[in-house]
């Protein structure tokens, strides 16, 4: 669930508190949480190895290290929590990592979805990913070109991580009702004022979500102090279902688009 606001968010906290740190240790309780190696290479080769940078690319979160780059996939209900020495192991904490200065950062993931990557080059894993939708080089002429040479439904497309990063569930129906699009709608079917409108919702559904910290939803997403975010206040039709319409007031409906839950105001995003 965790998207590209939240993990920006977690991203953020983590270069805050994490660059200059060196990892002197690792628990892996959960050994196929780790996608590269086995619990005890991964051990070795990430022990001694101090973070440089932590950044983020699509809905990946990349600690750049000394000696390569350690990736986290939060998927459905995984969190990257920051704890003082000594922090009681949680029944769902699958991964733990020890800090030189003690601290601990705990992977949390109660249904065990998410992924660990420890790899020479974050590109080894990001590569094939999409543009990302507020990097400042990312253009509406970009956009509409993109989308012009696309044939499918506006909604698997936007949730398409090749197509484009970032962007999951919630942030892609909030962006289509403020585009007042249908998510069925055909891509190269949009005016270029549509496809203005779009990239325009997309901008500033994401940097307002970015503002919020996150949409707390489920209950499962946290910063990586343990802290729910605040967007959830600010949702248009995402979890509103038969709620009022806030452009104009009609019942907000939930169809299945591409077999994604979906909701939409049909009167704002007719058909
Ligand atoms: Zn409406």
């Amino acid at each position: 669930m965790p998207e590209l606001p939240e993990v920006e968010t977690i991203a953020t906290d983590l270069r805050r508190e994490l660059v200059g740190a060196t990892f002197t240790g690792v628990e892996i309780h959960w050994p196929a949480i780790v996608a590269t190696h086995s619990a005890d290479e991964f051990s070795r080769n990430l022990c001694g190895q101090s973070v440089l940078d932590v950044g983020r690319r699509g809905k990946f979160l990349i600690l750049h290290l000394s000696g390569g780059a350690l990736l986290f996939h939060l998927r459905m209900t995984g969190q990257l929590l920051l704890w003082p020495s000594h922090h009681p192991r949680g029944v769902h904490d699958h991964a733990i990592f020890h800090l030189a200065d003690g601290r601990e950062l705990h992977y949390c993931d109660q249904r065990k979805f998410g992924r660990i990557y420890l790899v020479c080059d974050a590109n080894e894993i990001v590569q094939e990913l999409g543009p990302e939708p507020l990097a400042k080089d990312f253009s509406p002429e970009q956009f509409a070109a993109m989308l012009s040479l696309r044939r499918g439904a506006l909604k698997p497309l936007l949730l398409n991580q090749r197509f484009l990063a970032g962007l999951g569930n919630i942030y892609t129906d909030e962006a289509l009702f403020v585009a007042r699009l249908h998510p069925r709608r055909r891509a190269n079917t949009l005016s270029p004022d549509e496809m203005c409108r779009l990239y325009d919702a997309i901008h500033l559904v994401l940097q307002s979500a970015i503002a919020g910290r996150g949409t707390t939803f489920d209950g499962s997403y946290r910063d990586a102090y343990g802290q729910a975010g605040h967007y959830q206040a600010e949702l248009r039709v995402f979890g509103r279902e038969e709620a009022n319409c806030p452009r104009c007031g009609a019942k907000i409906q939930r169809l299945t688009v591409a077999g994604r839950g979906t909701r939409i105001c049909p009167q704002c995003q007719p058909e």
